[in-house]
This record gives C-alpha cells, structure tokens and sequence, in this order.
C-alpha cells in the first residue's frame, strides 16, 4: 500500500514525500481512510507506529476542504489533547510538517512555562490546536481560546492522561465541545475507565487496532545480563564503552535510581541526562532536545516520561532494571528497531528480578538470550530455572518456542478494523 492509494490531496501528499515516508503503516492504513469518511475512531495504539500521522494527516485533509476556512476564515477548528508537554510539541511538530503546503496553521500550548508567546500565537489565528489539558483549561477560563468552532476532536494517550490525574479537566474540557463533531480516540491500554470515557466522547466509532507483533519485536537483538543490584552501575558504564552505541536510553525504575545513573556515568566523562517527573518541564525538554540532537549520549529516563518521547536512529536500549508489568519491557525495546532498523535492547536482571524475566519471557513466549560474557557475573546465573520451565543454561534459554507452541493473543498478527 501507498499513500497515493489513501485519497490523500496533493498538499499533504508532496509534504509526506518531503519527509521521506512512502508506505503508511498499518494504523495509517486503517486510521485514514476511516477519518477521511467522517467516522469517529477508536484507536488502540502506542507510540512508535505512526499513530500521530494517522490523524494528523486526515485532520489536515478535512480541514483544508472546510469551508470556512476556504473563505478565509481561522478559527480553532481542531483540537488536539495530549498529556505532557513533550507529546504535544511532537504532535504540533508533525502538523506543521505534514500540513507545511495547506496553509493551515497550528500552536501548542502547554503549562510550566509564561502563558506570554502562547497567548500572541493564538491571537495571530490558528486552525488546529494542540494543548496539554490544564492550560488549555487556564486559557479557557481567561477568553483567550473559544471551543465552539470545534470540528475534530483528538483525544490522544488518554489511558495516560488518566494515570496523571486528568481525567477530571478532560472532562471539563469535553463539556465545551459541540455536540457535532467528529473525535478519536488514542490510547495504548483500553481498562475500564477509558470505555467509559470512550462512550462520552465517541459515537459508532471504527475501531482501530495495532499492538506491538512478534515480527518487530523479533528484529531487536535481545539479551539478559545477570549481575548483582550493586554491579549494574559497572556493568552499565562497560558496556558504553562500545562507541559505535552513539544514543542509548536507559531505563530506570525510580526518578531517584535515573538521577543516580546520570551522575555516575556523568563521573566517568559520559555525557548523559536524566528525564522524569520531578525535572521541570524545561530540564525535560532540554534533555530531550539534547539528546534528539545526540549533544548527549545517554538519557535515562523512567517509563512515565519516556512515553510520548520519539527518537529516531536510537541505538540501544539498557533496562537498568527491569519493569513489573510485562508489556512496560515490550514498549521500552519497541524504542529502538524503529522503522525496520536493527534494533538492540540490553537487560539487567539481578536477584530479585528474576520474577520479572520469567513473566516478560512467558508474555513474549520466548525466552531471553543469557548474556555471560561480562565482567560482573552473577554467580548463581547458570542455575536459575528457565522461566518456561527448561533449565537454564545458555543453550536452553537461547532455544525459541515454535509458532505453533503460541496461544498467546498478545504477539497475534494485529490487524483488525470493524465497525462497531
Ligand atoms: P508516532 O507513533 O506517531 O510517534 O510515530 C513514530 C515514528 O514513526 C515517528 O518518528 C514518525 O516520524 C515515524 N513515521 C510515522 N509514519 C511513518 C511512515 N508512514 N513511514 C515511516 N515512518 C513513519
């Protein structure tokens, strides 16, 4: 499939070769179509597969054949929710890429920073709107914006916005909306509390699937180290002597454990920053930047703020610990092997995560290759019993289960579009 076969103007058309992408990914695939008809959609899926383009493109499209707007006339036609500041520039930075030849203009607003440029840019006129919920709320209650030219509505990493607490300013927000508009919905898990939402927002929507497969997931190179808790940081500063790892994001569990990181690597002459939620909004978005733009090797980051964060041409990835919910590692590796590129995903797993591997191996139904070859063994690594039952050693635990041994529904070829 290629974009010229999804009824995409020529605008937005040229502007996407601008950026080098000729095949739209499987969510585009269903997302654009779908939106382009008008229909509301649900979306589940995570960043990494393309899903802003999957309604960044059609919002351009729609809006461009607006009337109003073919008259001449800007108002904020569409909005745009996302949880963190970082999300949201990324999605205005994809607005403006994609929609650079339609005319149509966009700002991102955002808190933690003077309401000062925001509030000119929105004044200057803009089409499409993208906001973090409480200063859109704040710029709300101050007449700056006014929702009632609202045509499309996206709500994106909403399973997110409600971990963070936003579910009650979503909600206020949704209330000053018109009642006719089309909406969509982005979220990576659908629990309970996001159907409801969902109810609220969405009428007959189509409903759009795409979880991380086994293929992508089969392109990174995988392995466990075995170490003790107080050789990781060794470990960790070992394996960044290899240069040719030029971007490596490092996970960590704790804000406190990623600060600690950061200032051992930074002892030893390894450029590196920390990102989480106790860093203001400005030392996050400098480190990002930093690191976007490779002025720093390393960025170590817990897995509420590395969500949202896109970075192309990332190297590897090092779960300095590993995460208590399984799917929480298939997210962290799907970081790298980003668009077909190898990918390299590295795990420290002491003593008392041993639990850990053995759920994220039964999730991915294969088990993960035992690195040995470090200088920081963990001496009870060659007994530990294999996670899906077979002893561990390393030709064991390098053995793969067949597709067939997979009645896991997690890894299943995803593709699944229906009306509801
Ligand atoms: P997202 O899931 O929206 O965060 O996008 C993940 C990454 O995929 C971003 O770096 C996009 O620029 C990139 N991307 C989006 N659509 C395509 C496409 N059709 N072809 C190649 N890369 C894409």
């Amino acid at each position: 499939m290629l974009f010229e076969n999804l009824n995409i103007i020529e605008p937005i058309l040229k502007a996407i070769k601008d950026y080098g992408y000729t095949n739209p990914t499987p969510i585009q695939e269903q997302t654009i179509p779908a939106l382009l008809e008008g229909h509301d959609v649900e979306g589940c899926a995570q960043t990494g597969t393309g899903k802003t383009a999957a309604f960044a493109i059609p919002t351009l499209q729609l809006l461009c054949n607006d009337q109003t707007f073919k008259k001449g006339n800007r108002s904020i036609k569409a909005l745009v929710l996302a949880p963190t500041r970082e999300l949201a520039i990324q999605i205005g930075e994809s607005f403006t890429a994609y929609g650079k030849y339609t005319g149509l203009k966009n700002t991102t607003i955002f808190g933690g920073v003077s309401q000062g440029s925001q509030v000119r840019a929105l004044r200057s006129g803009v089409d499409i709107l993208i906001a973090t919920p409480g200063r859109l709320l704040d710029l709300i209650q101050q007449k700056y914006i006014n929702l009632q030219h609202i045509e499309i509505f996206v709500l994106d990493e909403a399973d997110r916005m409600l971990d963070m607490g936003m579910g009650h300013d979503v909600k206020r927000i949704i209330a000053k909306l018109p009642r006719e508009r089309q909406s969509m919905l982005f979220s990576a898990t659908m629990p309970e509390s996001i159907s409801k939402l969902m109810d609220s927002i969405l009428i007959k929507p189509v409903k759009v699937e795409v979880v991380p497969d086994a293929l992508a997931i089969d392109t990174i190179k995988q392995s466990v180290f075995f170490v003790e808790k107080s050789n990781k940081k060794a470990l960790l500063i070992k394996l960044l002597e290899d240069k040719s790892f030029d971007s490596v994001l490092v996970f960590s569990r704790t804000k406190h454990g990623a600060n600690k990181i950061t200032d051992e690597l930074t002892k030893v002459g390894i450029e590196s920053q920390a990102i989480h939620g106790n860093k203001s909004q400005n030392a996050r978005q400098l480190a990002l930047s930093n690191f976007k733009e490779k002025k720093i090797r390393v960025l170590v980051a817990t897995d509420i703020a590395a969500r949202g964060i896109d970075v192309d041409d990332l190297s590897l990835v090092i779960n300095f610990d590993l995460p208590d919910v399984p799917e929480t590692y298939v997210h962290r590796i799907g970081r790298t092997g980003r668009a077909g590129a190898e990918g390299v995903a590295f795990s420290f797993c002491d003593q008392d995560e041993k639990e850990c591997l053995r759920d994220i191996e039964k999730l991915m139904e294969k088990s993960v290759p035992v690195n040995e070859d470090h200088p920081y063994p963990m001496g009870s690594s060659t007994t530990v019993t294999n996670t899906l039952g077979a002893s561990e050693n390393n030709n064991s635990r390098k053995k793969e289960y067949s597709k067939k041994q997979r009645p896991n529904s997690y890894f299943r070829k995803n593709k699944k579009i229906a009306n509801k």
